[in-house]
């Protein structure tokens, strides 16, 4: 028998979430798949999401991939280009960029080719990360449309507080005013904006956690979104242990019994992307029942508490995260989010759809 952890990948559950992004706007979805589609497979999610009207990821060659698939529709490349080399594979695939950075505009001058490339121009408008700062904004318009090998420009932002109570409105502000003079297509909203405000839509929305069915608020589950979890993480417990009061658990023995109790081991650990920061009581689900996690997460394993599971045994399946647990409750108990559990699930991780 392989080992018994797995991935599996709810396919129509994708479909279901981009028609919830559909329901919600009725600009163009920019289905955000990088980092192998959050974790899930690069062509696998492609192939699920088929009818949104783009993707965005970062790896050139993971856009001539999705071309090559077959795929038509505009692929965005997330941080532009890194070097002239990019250039003429990006010309050849059509593929879109962003251009955040002058020294991508240095490089663009010194393309000998005329090409006809479409661009994303990208406006820093408050979270210091990417883009242009906003008085630079206006020049670099300028130069991006004066360009032989430009054809098409769109302007965009990323948000920095769009799932909290903070919001959008301080960089829609500086956008709007920005974009106010120019007749090109705007593009702003994460799945937080696209879901919280209608007024950020703008042409194109990019949404990226909530495809894979997860909240980007803390306040608002994945199921009151009306999305459905992607990826189910689960395994098997492959041993039990039967606990006297005081023994100790696990590497550095963070857990000790505090009666005579039944604990399972289970076949995953922060070697398949299970978080080793995952404190004791960190929510987890035998043979479908709710308990939680003890000890310390090793390389290969982690424990389960099986005290109030006297059928559990091994063979028992363990869901670590997904179906029935929320991704977003395991995360907030190891002190991260759901974003950084999807894409840290590891290759020898076996995958199901
Ligand atoms: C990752 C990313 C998104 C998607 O964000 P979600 O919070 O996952 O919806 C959108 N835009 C940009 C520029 C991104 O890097």
């Amino acid at each position: 028998m392989p080992r018994p952890i797995q991935a599996f990948i709810d396919l129509n559950a994708l479909e279901n979430n981009l028609h919830v992004a559909r329901r919600a706007t009725s600009s163009r979805i920019m289905a955000v798949i990088k980092a192998n589609g959050y974790g899930h497979g690069l062509l696998r999610v492609a192939e699920a999401l088929a009818a949104a009207d783009g993707f965005a990821l970062l790896d050139i060659q993971d856009a001539i991939v999705l071309r090559e698939a077959g795929y038509r529709q505009a692929i965005l490349l997330l941080e532009g280009f890194f070097t002239a080399d990019d250039l003429p594979r990006i010309a050849e695939y059509d593929l879109t960029c962003v251009i955040h950075s002058s020294w991508q505009i240095d490089l663009l001058n010194a393309y000998p080719k005329r090409a006809s490339l479409d661009v994303w121009l990208k406006v820093s408008s408050g979270m210091n990360r990417l883009g242009f700062i906003p008085h630079q904004v206006t020049q670099t318009m300028e130069q991006l449309r004066r360009h032989a090998a430009v054809r098409d420009i769109t302007l965009m932002t990323h948000f920095a507080h769009a799932d909290e109570a903070r919001g959008i409105d301080e960089q829609l502000e500086i956008f709007d005013a920005l974009a106010a003079p120019h007749r090109v297509a705007r593009s702003l909203a994460n799945s937080a904006a696209l879901l919280r405000y209608p007024k950020s839509h703008g042409d194109w929305v990019r949404p990226g956690i909530m495809l894979y069915g997860a909240s980007p608020f803390a306040d608002t589950s994945a199921q009151q979104l009306g999305l459905k979890p992607v990826m189910t993480l689960s395994s098997r417990i492959i041993a039990t242990q039967d606990l006297r009061t005081g023994d100790e658990v696990g590497y550095g023995a963070i857990y000790r019994a505090e009666h005579s109790m039944r604990i399972g081991i289970v076949a995953c650990g922060y070697a398949d992307g299970y978080p080793r920061q995952a404190p004791n009581s960190t929510p987890a689900l035998v043979d479908g029942q709710r308990t939680q996690t003890l000890g310390r997460v090793s390389m290969d394993m982690l424990f389960v508490d099986l005290s109030k599971l006297p059928n559990a045994q091994v063979g028992s399946e363990v869901v670590l995260w997904g179906a029935g647990l929320p991704i977003e409750e395991v995360a907030r108990a190891a002190g991260t989010i759901s974003y950084e559990l999807m894409c840290a699930v590891t290759k020898r991780v076996t995958v199901k759809t």
